[in-house]
Protein backbone atom coordinates (compact mmCIF):
# COMPACT_ATOMS: atom_id res chain seq x y z
CA UNK A 1 0.00 0.00 0.00
CA UNK A 2 1.92 3.37 -0.89
CA UNK A 3 1.08 6.54 1.31
CA UNK A 4 1.67 10.01 0.25
CA UNK A 5 -0.16 13.38 1.42
CA UNK A 6 -3.10 14.04 0.03
CA UNK A 7 -4.78 17.00 0.90
CA UNK A 8 -8.05 15.93 -0.18
CA UNK A 9 -8.46 13.21 2.11
CA UNK A 10 -10.77 13.51 5.18
CA UNK A 11 -9.35 12.65 8.62
CA UNK A 12 -10.24 9.46 10.12
CA UNK A 13 -10.00 8.83 13.78
CA UNK A 14 -11.00 5.93 16.23
CA UNK A 15 -13.81 5.91 18.20
CA UNK A 16 -13.72 3.64 21.95
CA UNK A 17 -15.10 0.51 20.84
CA UNK A 18 -11.85 -0.37 19.43
CA UNK A 19 -10.90 -4.12 20.46
CA UNK A 20 -7.18 -3.76 19.41
CA UNK A 21 -6.80 -6.35 16.55
CA UNK A 22 -4.42 -4.70 14.40
CA UNK A 23 -5.97 -4.95 11.45
CA UNK A 24 -5.79 -1.14 10.31
CA UNK A 25 -2.54 -1.19 11.47
CA UNK A 26 -1.47 -3.96 9.10
CA UNK A 27 -3.36 -2.55 6.15
CA UNK A 28 -2.83 1.53 6.28
CA UNK A 29 0.07 1.42 8.90
CA UNK A 30 1.23 5.18 8.14
CA UNK A 31 -2.25 6.42 9.86
CA UNK A 32 -3.10 3.31 12.20
CA UNK A 33 -1.29 2.65 15.30
CA UNK A 34 -1.78 0.78 18.49
CA UNK A 35 -1.50 2.69 21.79
CA UNK A 36 0.20 1.12 25.10
CA UNK A 37 -3.35 -0.17 25.92
CA UNK A 38 -4.11 -1.89 22.50
CA UNK A 39 -5.97 1.03 21.15
CA UNK A 40 -6.05 2.01 17.53
CA UNK A 41 -5.03 5.88 17.03
CA UNK A 42 -4.89 8.01 14.11
CA UNK A 43 -1.50 8.87 13.22
CA UNK A 44 -0.48 12.69 12.53
CA UNK A 45 -2.28 14.16 9.24
CA UNK A 46 1.17 14.90 7.61
CA UNK A 47 1.96 11.21 7.24
CA UNK A 48 -1.96 9.91 6.23
CA UNK A 49 -2.31 7.40 3.59
CA UNK A 50 -4.44 7.60 0.49
CA UNK A 51 -8.08 7.84 0.94
CA UNK A 52 -7.92 4.18 -0.74
CA UNK A 53 -5.96 2.50 2.43
CA UNK A 54 -8.29 4.61 4.53
CA UNK A 55 -11.22 2.96 3.12
CA UNK A 56 -9.93 -0.21 3.55
CA UNK A 57 -8.90 -0.25 7.18
CA UNK A 58 -12.10 1.16 7.45
CA UNK A 59 -13.81 -1.95 5.88
CA UNK A 60 -11.44 -4.51 7.93
CA UNK A 61 -12.30 -3.28 11.08
CA UNK A 62 -14.53 -5.92 13.33
CA UNK A 63 -16.23 -3.99 15.38
CA UNK A 64 -16.89 -0.30 13.09
CA UNK A 65 -14.75 1.96 14.80
CA UNK A 66 -12.87 3.62 12.42
CA UNK A 67 -15.09 6.87 11.11
CA UNK A 68 -13.90 10.08 9.12
CA UNK A 69 -14.14 13.81 11.09
CA UNK A 70 -16.42 16.06 9.85
S1 LIG B 1 -9.26 -2.57 12.92
FE1 LIG B 1 -10.76 -1.64 14.35
S2 LIG B 1 -10.73 -2.93 16.19
FE2 LIG B 1 -8.91 -3.44 14.98
S3 LIG B 1 -7.27 -2.14 15.89
FE3 LIG B 1 -8.15 -1.01 14.13
S4 LIG B 1 -9.78 0.29 15.00
FE4 LIG B 1 -9.27 -1.27 16.53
Amino acid sequence: MSCEWNKDVKTPYVDENCIGCGACVAICGDVFDLDDEWKAFAKEWMNSCTSEGIDDAIWACPVNSIHYKG
